[in-house]
């Protein structure tokens, strides 16, 4: 209520008291109960406005909040599932966020780091040391760790002071440095893939060459038994130079896939079936199927996905002559699609793995061991890969990584 107004009100209830008649009393009275109620009416406008005003400032407020929840979370999800290994430290060394990158890298567990000392949980090593040293002097570095990791730290000075701090960054550098050695490996293989198809192209005209004239002795020598012989010798040896040749030839050629979308929990299914009506297929084998319900679409070409897991399933077969078990299970993993080959088969001992996946690398009497190279050519062609577990007289699994259709 206004000064005013007050003022005007006292005014008639004075004017009121001292009225000489009632006459008089009442009509000031009602002067003053005018002026109040009129008073009372714009408080009421007054107070609805102000009710009006404050329900859309908290509707604001209420979207805001919301908009900032969004953010926060978007926010944590980039921080949470990025790759690189992320650490804030204020300047006091207070850890103030540890994402799961780094848990993982640094093998510690967030409810002993988080809002503690820097140095209570990395004092010792060097790891610690040098971030002790950067928050010290403030200055922003680049270091390799060990050789396994590689830190890079970043100070932050903006906003209140209380987010000052620093952001260390930590790579994984084994990871880097696997990498590195595959795509060398890849580059040697690359060349060596060359220089085979050179040779094995320059023996292929010879090799005919020779063949050719032996055919021809072995037709002429057949007055003299042990002589044919002799060139018969010849013959399988050229035989099996060439099948060598072609190999060499087909191994080297870099390969073509037609990808297109597909099942691949129907395509298991297909090469399940296709698998059992082969002559080749042991009775002593029993083969079970593992898929999932949800369907997993790949971008895979069928044909060529299918001749590479027919190798690996061969192999199976020809390392359970005894009879076993053979599972082909399907999972799913994050963006990836996995096939495992499990057999109940000898096994593979750990010094042969490492040659497992070379050209002509077999145990087999009738081996020509690039069935796994020739899997594995295609399978890196899906921009896949292609492992290998085993334990001697137990068995052994080949597990496919696909990416799978985004
Ligand atoms: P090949 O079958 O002609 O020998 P591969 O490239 O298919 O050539 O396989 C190479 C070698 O890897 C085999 O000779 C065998 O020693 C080993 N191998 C592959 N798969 C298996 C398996 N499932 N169990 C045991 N050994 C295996
Ligand atoms: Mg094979």
């Amino acid at each position: 209520m206004s000064d005013q107004i007050l003022h005007q009100l006292q005014e008639s209830a004075q004017l009121a008291l001292n009225s000489q008649s009632v006459q008089e009393g009442v009509q000031h009275l009602s002067r003053a109960f005018t002026l109040f109620s009129e008073e009372a009416i714009r408080l009421k406008n007054a107070y609805a406005k102000l009710q009006e005003r404050f329900q859309t400032v908290n509707q604001e407020l209420g979207l805001k909040v919301a908009e900032l929840q969004r953010l926060t979370h978007y926010l944590n999800n980039i921080l949470t599932h990025i790759s690189d290994a992320i650490l804030f430290i204020n300047l006091d060394g207070t850890v103030s966020l540890i994402n799961s990158a780094a848990q993982k890298l640094l093998k510690v567990k967030p409810e002993g780091v988080l809002f503690r000392k820097f140095w209570d949980s990395f004092a010792d090593d060097a790891f610690g040391f040098a971030m002790r040293e950067s928050l010290k002097f403030g200055i922003a570095h680049r270091l390799i760790y060990r050789n396994e990791m590689e830190i890079s730290t970043t100070f932050i000075y903006e906003g209140a002071k209380l987010y000052h701090g620093m952001i260390v960054v930590l790579r994984d550098m084994s990871e880097k440095q696997r990498l590195q050695l595959v795509a060398n490996r890849n580059d040697r293989m690359k060349e060596l893939g060359e220089i085979a198809a050179t040779v094995a192209h320059e023996i292929r005209n010879p090799l005919g060459g020779i063949r050719g004239y032996a055919s021809l002795l072995y037709r002429d020598l057949s007055h003299n038994p042990g002589l044919q012989e002799m060139a018969s010798y010849i013959i399988e040896g050229t035989k099996s130079l060439e099948t060598i040749v072609n190999a060499i030839l087909h191994y080297s050629k870099p390969i073509q896939i037609q990808p297109q979308t597909v099942d691949m929990g129907e395509f298991l299914r297909q090469v399940g079936k296709f698998v059992k009506v082969d002559p080749a297929f042991p009775a002593n084998v029993k083969l079970s199927l593992h898929i999932p319900e949800t369907p997993l679409l790949a971008p895979v070409d069928p044909g060529a996905l299918k001749s590479a897991l027919l190798n690996l399933i061969f192999n199976a077969f020809q390392a359970m002559s005894r009879g076993g078990q053979l599972a082909i299970s399907l999972f799913q993993r994050e963006a990836k699609c996995q096939i495992d080959v499990s057999d109940t088969g000898v096994g593979i001992a750990p010094d042969l793995l490492v040659h497992l996946f070379s050209p002509f690398f077999t145990t087999k009497k009738m081996g020509n061991g690039l069935g796994l190279v020739e899997a594995q050519k295609i399978v890196q062609a899906h921009f896949g890969t292609i492992d290998v577990r085993s334990q001697v007289d137990v068995g052994t699994t080949f597990t496919i990584t696909l990416p799978l259709k985004r």
